[in-house]
């Protein structure tokens, strides 16, 4: 849990960004040095016990920025294209 918009969240306790620096998960890019700084982000999210809901929470959470379960911005507007793509298929 590296904001404080996850307070409300109930699985917030069992995150593991809470024992690293919060910067670590906002990358000022997604390009160049950032890619080294998104990766590490990227590996704490892998082991973190609450990666599912954190994910689903920030695919929920349309405004979030930075790494949140182990995915960028990018790749959860990805996700959620995808999702729709999918769900109009149906
Ligand atoms: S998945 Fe990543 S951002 Fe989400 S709570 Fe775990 S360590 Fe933090």
């Amino acid at each position: 849990m590296h904001r404080e918009t996850r307070a409300a969240a109930h699985w917030q306790e069992m995150s593991a960004c809470r024992r690293e620096d919060p910067e670590l998960f906002f990358p000022i890019g997604d390009t160049g040095p950032s890619l080294a700084q998104i990766e590490e982000a990227k590996t704490v999210c892998r082991e973190c016990a609450v990666v599912e809901p954190c994910l689903q929470w920030a695919l929920a959470s349309r405004d979030t920025h930075g790494i949140w379960g182990a995915t960028t911005e990018a790749e959860r507007r990805r996700l959620r294209l995808a999702a729709i793509r999918t769900a109009a298929r149906a």
